[in-house]
């Protein structure tokens, strides 16, 4: 079984990013990059399948800048066999992302396409379901469980009301939520050997995918700031306040 891992190079989870000055979008000079958490865990997963001997072939993919090359570097250490980077310096939406795994599908014919449930910088959680409904194929998102056997997967989701188990014919699209796994660290041995693994370069052109944004952003500001609070001296002070100046009890 072939996978197609969704590598996204984003900010660091830990970095707090402010807005540009500007409000044309968040600043991200000088900001520390990483693989996007939720790709992490569907990189670790596809490498336990690889180790339990259900998939054999693992593909990291990632649509972005040159620098972009990093992060499929960082899926190669951690297990990927291989890499494909579709260049390009736009920030493209999830439609034209999808499309490129759409064309990318139809050149390497996976048997699942393995993505984060959403990206940490836009949020969008838009992505896979759209490469589901390009390519046809089934597709279960926020998967905390993923068992492949005879052609299908059979996935546990995280839905609002708890976890709802769906069986997929092969090939699928699947996203991972947070407790999928915990992903590894890759070890020095595995980044030394992941220099030598291949990476593929193309651009969305060459994939034939029209990136014309179909959104606008009018702003991009940071939320209000918080008010500090006061010290009340006792409950009854506090109740005082709470009717009389927040007004939130009668
Ligand atoms: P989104 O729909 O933007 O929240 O992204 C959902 C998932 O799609 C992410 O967790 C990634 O796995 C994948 N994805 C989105 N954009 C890219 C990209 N530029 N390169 C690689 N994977 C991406």
């Amino acid at each position: 079984m072939k996978i197609l891992i969704a590598v996204k190079r984003v900010a660091d989870y830990n970095v707090k990013v402010r807005a540009k000055s500007d409000n044309t979008g968040p600043d991200l000079a000088n900001v520390k990059m990483a693989i996007n958490p939720f790709c992490e865990i569907a990189v670790e997963e596809a490498v336990r399948m690889k180790e339990a001997g259900v998939a054999s072939e693992i593909v990291a993919v990632s649509i972005g800048p040159q620098a972009a090359q990093e992060q499929i570097r960082t899926a190669l250490a951690l297990g990927a066999d291989r890499g494909i980077h579709v260049l390009t310096d736009a920030e493209l939406e999830p439609l034209a992302v999808a499309k490129c795994f759409k064309a990318l599908c139809d050149k390497e014919t996976p048997d699942m396409v393995l993505l984060g449930k959403q990206a940490i910088d836009g949020d969008n959680n838009q992505t896979g379901q759209m490469i589901g409904a390009l390519t046809g194929w089934s597709q279960a998102t926020f998967a905390s469980d993923i068992n492949i056997e005879d052609g299908y997967a059979t996935v546990v989701r995280e839905v609002d009301a708890g976890l709802q188990t769906v069986k997929l014919k092969l090939p699928a699209v699947v996203t991972a939520d947070l407790r999928l796994n915990e992903p590894r660290y890759a070890s020095l041995p595995n980044i030394m050997k992941a220099k030598k693994k291949t990476i593929d370069n193309t651009s969305p052109e060459e994939l034939g995918v029209d990136t014309a944004p179909r959104v606008t952003l009018l702003k991009a500001a940071p939320p209000p700031e918080r008010q500090p609070g006061v010290k009340v001296e006792d409950v009854a002070e506090l109740i005082d306040k709470l009717k009389n100046e927040a007004k939130v009890i009668a």
